[in-house]
């Protein structure tokens, strides 16, 4: 059997311990609903950390030993330190996998990665959202069928304010009219990154089927190729190259006189 995909289900753990109903829905959090569904695929090796562990769980060593982080955030974004969303970037760009779930869009980590605003339009009513599976043939949407259907979610609608994705999976459609860029891929550096909208807290997104199938096929996907850093090297050159002078013919009168030898 090849290597285990190491994966890391973060959280920042809030609106569970908070309040008192959300915690009935996801009694170890929604990180441990998340790694629940993951662990059903025994090439993948599950973790979690949250927000409140020293450094958020997210240290040198924990990125380290991850190949593919999930990220569920969203009332405590400017709690994340600077230096840990540095250190998930780099890790990024090395070519760590990256999945950034529901209100994550507005992550640190995901605004630094795709360099827009990373807004959106939304809504609390309950209402019906269908996943378009827009791209049947990747491997993020296998087995899924031709869309995935919430009986209750929260609205996200366009524009959202990110980078045009490099591939375009899931397009969502509400019962109060809007639509949405719900799955969408990128890629920074040698890492992979996926974006993937469902997952409001007040409704039993990570339980679903068809969501859970999404996230173990994207963890698959987002596992790295390569994992190294990107350094910056003055090169001596392969080949020999002649001495020649610098043409400045292009320059006309305005060149300046060639150096003294
Ligand atoms: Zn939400």
């Amino acid at each position: 059997m090849n290597q285990p995909v190491r994966v890391k289900v973060w959280n920042e753990y809030r609106h569970e311990q908070q309040i008192e109903w959300i915690g009935k829905i996801y009694p170890d959090g929604i990180h441990g609903a998340i790694a629940a569904g993951l662990r059903e695929y025994p090439d993948l090796e599950v973790t979690t950390a949250t927000l409140d562990e020293p450094e958020h769980g997210l240290t040198e060593e924990a990125l380290a030993a991850c190949d593919v982080l999930l990220w569920w955030g969203h009332m405590a974004h400017h709690e994340v330190s600077d230096d840990v969303v540095a250190r998930v970037q780099k890790r990024v760009l090395e070519g760590m996998g990256l999945i950034v779930l529901h209100s994550g869009h507005f992550s640190k980590i995901f605004r630094t990665l795709m360099g827009t605003s990373c807004a959106l339009d939304w809504r609390v009513a309950d209402e019906r959202e269908r996943l378009w599976n827009i791209e049947p043939g990747h491997p993020i949407t296998a087995g899924i069928g031709p869309f995935i259907e919430m009986p209750n979610s929260e609205m996200y609608g366009e524009r959202f304010d990110i980078p045009t994705p490099d591939k375009l999976i899931f397009i969502s459609w509400f019962e109060g009219g809007e639509v949405f860029r719900s799955g969408c891929c990128w890629e920074r550096g040698h890492g992979r990154i996926f974006y993937f909208s469902p997952g409001h807290e007040t409704y039993p997104v990570y339980y679903h089927p068809q969501i859970r199938r999404v996230l173990a096929n994207a963890v698959h996907w987002a596992a790295p190729r390569i994992l190294a850093p990107h350094e910056c090297h003055q090169m001596d050159p392969r080949e020999t190259i002649p001495e020649r002078p610098i043409d400045t013919s292009a320059m006309g009168n305005a060149a300046p006189p060639p150096p003294e030898k």
